[in-house]
């Protein structure tokens, strides 16, 4: 298969599952960046901070710099730093929260510019209540993903981050700016931060919808991977059973 310059790896059902590695896939990836690839890792997740997946990462197997890994919550934050927003009402896991105040965004409940919201396992009424006074008083409503569900271990789902972004957009009466996968912010993030061009980086991902339409959305060349969420190849799309193959 052709080399490119650039490798933009989706992490849940492209190199793990879990907390189980994809078989083969740490190997293929050391192989490219052996190769002389860059290697980027990119997860619409935004629970955790970038020291988190790179410490997994290496868990299972997989050589992880920091400056290689992207999540919405770090996109989030950069979005809303070229914004000039300075502040954010999170509702969210502490690792968002955490991943904001890392890069200078004030994280609070008097007067934000801002309200993220993400996967919050702690999500209740108040919390959603408080959201929708920020958001009706000017506050402008930023949301990491939209992803109906989550994949975990074993074939089962939890609710997503899509699911708590409804329930503001919906009393909030107002739509947020999307900033994870299929949007490709971050897609062309990692393309400026990198400096390769859209046509040098292959996106690789396990889900059409969000994936390798961001990848087709910021002009780079895809590939859809068999061992997540997509069981078959539409045609047309370029596949390969796992990254164990590239
Ligand atoms: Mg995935």
């Amino acid at each position: 298969m052709k080399r490119y310059p650039l490798y933009i790896f989706d992490l849940d059902g492209t190199l793990f599952r879990g907390n189980e590695p994809i078989d083969g896939a740490a190997d293929a990836v050391a192989r490219l960046r052996a190769d002389g690839s860059q290697i980027r890792f990119l997860t619409n997740n935004s629970s955790q901070t970038r020291d988190t997946y790179v410490a997994k990462l290496r868990r299972l197997g997989f050589e992880a710099h920091p400056e290689e890994v992207y999540s919405s919550a770090i996109g989030t934050a950069a979005w809303l730093r070229e914004n000039e927003i300075a502040s954010a009402f999170v509702v969210g896991e502490p690792g968002l929260a955490a991943t904001l105040e890392e890069a200078g965004i004030a994280v609070t409940s008097e007067s934000p510019a801002s309200v993220v919201v993400g996967i919050c396992k702690s999500f209740t009424y108040d919390l959603l209540n408080q959201a929708m006074q920020h958001i009706r008083t000017g506050a402008r409503f930023v949301a990491t993903n939209a992803d109906p569900t989550y994949p975990m271990e074993g074939g089962q789902f939890i609710p997503g981050a899509g699911s708590i972004v409804a329930s503001v957009r919906t009393c909030g009466e107002t739509e947020p700016t999307i900033i994870g996968k299929p949007n490709p912010y971050l897609v062309e993030l990692i393309l400026r931060d990198a400096r390769v061009a859209a046509p040098d980086a292959l996106v690789v991902g396990d889900r059409m919808d969000t994936d390798i339409d961001a990848g087709r959305r910021a002009g780079c060349p895809t590939l859809l991977v068999l061992t997540g969420a997509a069981t078959v190849a539409p045609e047309g799309q370029d596949w390969l059973a796992s990254v164990a193959e590239l």
